[in-house]
C-alpha cells in the first residue's frame, strides 16, 4: 500500500496495468497497491491528465480478479448494506477518509475543478465499491471504513495471487537473456 509520494512505475508496471485494463495506461504516476506477487492492483493517475482533463480517481482498482469480485458484491446489493452503516462513528470515519483522499491528491497537484470531489460516493454515499476498495488497498486498513468492509466481504484478497499470465517479462540485459535462452533450451511460448 502506498500513498503519495509514489515511486516511478517501471515499464513492466505500465505494461501490466495496460494488459489489465485492456488499453494503454496513460498518465500513470504510481502503483499504489500490489498483489503479494508484486503485480499492480491499484494504479494512480495524474489528477490532471496531459490533455488538461481533471481526473479525480487517484486510486483506480486495475486488477481483473479484484474488479470482478467487487462487481459481484455490487450486484449482490452490498452497497445498500454498507450505506446503512453510515451513521455515528462510521460516518465520521468515512468523512475522514474523504478528506484523506483529497489531501493525498492535492499533495500531488491542486486541480480546482475537482476541489472537494473524491471518489466512490464519499463522504456521504456509497456509489462505487471499486473506488472505495482501491482507496483501502492504497491507504491500508483503518482509513476507509467502507472500503475495508467491502474488501473483507470480497472473495479476492491481495494476499492470495490470482494474477493472469500477461505474457510480459521483465526487461533483462541482452547478455543475461541470451544466457537464459541457452540454459532453458530456448524461449518459452
Ligand atoms: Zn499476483
Amino acid at each position: 500500500m502506498t500513498t503519495p509520494p509514489f515511486d516511478l512505475p517501471s515499464d513492466l508496471d505500465i505494461a501490466t496495468v495496460s494488459a489489465q485494463l485492456g488499453r494503454p495506461a496513460r498518465n500513470v504516476i504510481g502503483i499504489s497497491a500490489r498483489c503479494v506477487c508484486g503485480a499492480p492492483t491499484v494504479v494512480s493517475t495524474s489528477p490532471r491528465l496531459q490533455d488538461g482533463t481533471p481526473f479525480p480517481t487517484l486510486y483506480y482498482l486495475s486488477h481483473p480478479a479484484a474488479t470482478a469480485a467487487v462487481s459481484t458484491l455490487e450486484a449482490n446489493g452490498v452497497m445498500t448494506e454498507l450505506s446503512a452503516l453510515l451513521t455515528g462513528d462510521v460516518a465520521d470515519e468515512y468523512l475522514a477518509a474523504h478528506n484523506a483522499y483529497l489531501a493525498d491528491r492535492t499533495g500531488i497537484v491542486d486541480v480546482p475543478e475537482i476541489d472537494g470531489i473524491s471518489a466512490g460516493g464519499m463522504p456521504t454515499r456509497v456509489k462505487c465499491l471499486h473506488a472505495l476498495v482501491g482507496h483501502t488497498l492504497a491507504a491500508g486498513p483503518g482509513v476507509n471504513p467502507i472500503g475495508d468492509r467491502a474488501l473483507a466481504l470480497s472473495t479476492w484478497s491481495p494476499t492470495v495471487c490470482q494474477c493472469l499470465d500477461y505474457g510480459l517479462e521483465s526487461p533483462a540485459p541482452a547478455s543475461s537473456a541470451a544466457h537464459n535462452t541457452t540454459a532453458d533450451g530456448g524461449p518459452e511460448a
